[in-house]
């Protein structure tokens, strides 16, 4: 089968296709001939070896396929099944073994194309607004990245649920997407000195009631500091870097505030909660709740630049691999 193949931690370029054995369905496994495999900004940690990776390996946690072969015990599935996935390396590539308890049924009202771009930063995007932090319609949120991937669908939902979003991003196309997905303002963090001030300014000097924080280093401190007494800072992500060490000392000082890091996979550990999640999402997309944005579409062969052009900031919404 064609795939791509890690051999050495690195940039972009260390992205190759390769031709492989196919794999097999192992016990409590399912062979998936893929359609579309998603890239996620997690892809790029492992490359790099961020997060360290054996390899050689084929990257891609999601993707979405029919069913080709059941292993034993992989009674929930069946051949011919359309399936999607989002914990299972090895997707970018035209075949994958995925464990039954980490694949979801896509019902028929979600395309491929959306049960990809809807599955992992979607249910990232829910966790994050009904479980680390529940916002309710009395919240002001700042969302980071509100044009990204997991951005536009944090902003959708946020906003579907009656609070008011801040969203930042870099460019004005990327602005006119926050606002269309449901952010009441938007501040171009590029073009400003002070963030947090200006965070401040958009709150008569409140301060929001929670920050999500995908871009970490560049953004931790000013979401430290435009944050209301009490409120909550949740890091979940790295697309600028890692954050230093933390003193718990400066949450005391900026007013008793709280913080967590929070990761999907902790989120949908438990086989019911994967289940509930996806459906949650997938009926959002499907009732027309949640829109998909697909921002860009690229063979297999081409994955490096798809990780260029996303670490690049070049990107808004989801990115495919086609198969
Ligand atoms: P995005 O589509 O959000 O792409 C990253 C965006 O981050 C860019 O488009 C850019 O938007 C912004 N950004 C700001 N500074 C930088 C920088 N220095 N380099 C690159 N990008 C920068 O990616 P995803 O939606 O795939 O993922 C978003 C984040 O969420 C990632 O950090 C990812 O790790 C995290 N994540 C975490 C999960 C979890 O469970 N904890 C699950 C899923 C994703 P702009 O140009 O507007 O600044």
């Amino acid at each position: 089968m064609r795939a791509v193949q890690v051999t050495r931690p690195g940039g972009p370029e260390v992205l190759e296709t390769a031709e492989l054995p196919d794999p097999e369905a192992g016990p409590g496994e399912l062979l998936i001939d893929v359609a579309i495999a998603g890239v996620n900004y997690i892809d790029t940690y492992q490359r790099a070896g961020i997060y360290r990776m054996d390899t050689p390996y084929v990257p891609g946690m999601e993707g979405v396929g029919r069913v080709r072969a059941v292993g034993d015990g992989a009674d929930e599935f069946a051949v011919g099944d359309r399936v999607a996935w989002s914990e299972t390396l090895g997707s970018y590539a035209e075949g994958v073994a995925v464990p039954a308890d980490k694949a979801v049924a896509v019902p028929d009202g979600v395309t491929d194309e959306h049960a990809v771009g809807a599955l992992l930063q979607g249910m990232t995007a829910h966790f994050l607004v009904n479980d680390t932090y529940p916002v309710s319609a009395d919240d002001t949120v700042l969302v980071h990245a509100a044009a990204g991937g997991v951005g536009l669908l944090l902003t959708q939902l946020a906003a579907a649920k009656g609070a008011r979003v801040i969203g930042t991003v870099s460019t004005a196309e990327k602005e006119e997407l926050a606002r269309a997905a449901g952010a009441a303002e938007v501040i171009r963090y590029t073009e400003i000195d002070d963030l947090a001030a200006e965070v401040r300014k958009l709150t008569d000097g409140a301060g929001v009631d929670v920050v999500y924080d995908s871009v970490g280093a560049t953004t931790f401190d000013a979401g430290l500091a435009g944050l209301r007494r009490r409120g909550m800072l949740v890091l979940f992500g790295a697309s600028s870097g890692p954050v230093p060490p933390v003193d718990p000392q400066r949450l005391n000082a900026a007013g008793s505030l709280y913080l967590t890091r929070p990761k999907l996979f902790d989120y949908v550990a438990e086989r019911p909660e994967l289940v509930t999640k996806a459906a949650a999402v997938y009926q959002a997309v499907a009732d027309g709740t949640l829109d998909v944005r697909i921002g860009g579409r690229y063979p297999l062969e081409q994955a490096r630049t798809a990780h260029e052009d996303l670490q690049a900031r070049r990107t808004t919404g989801k990115l495919l691999l086609t198969i």
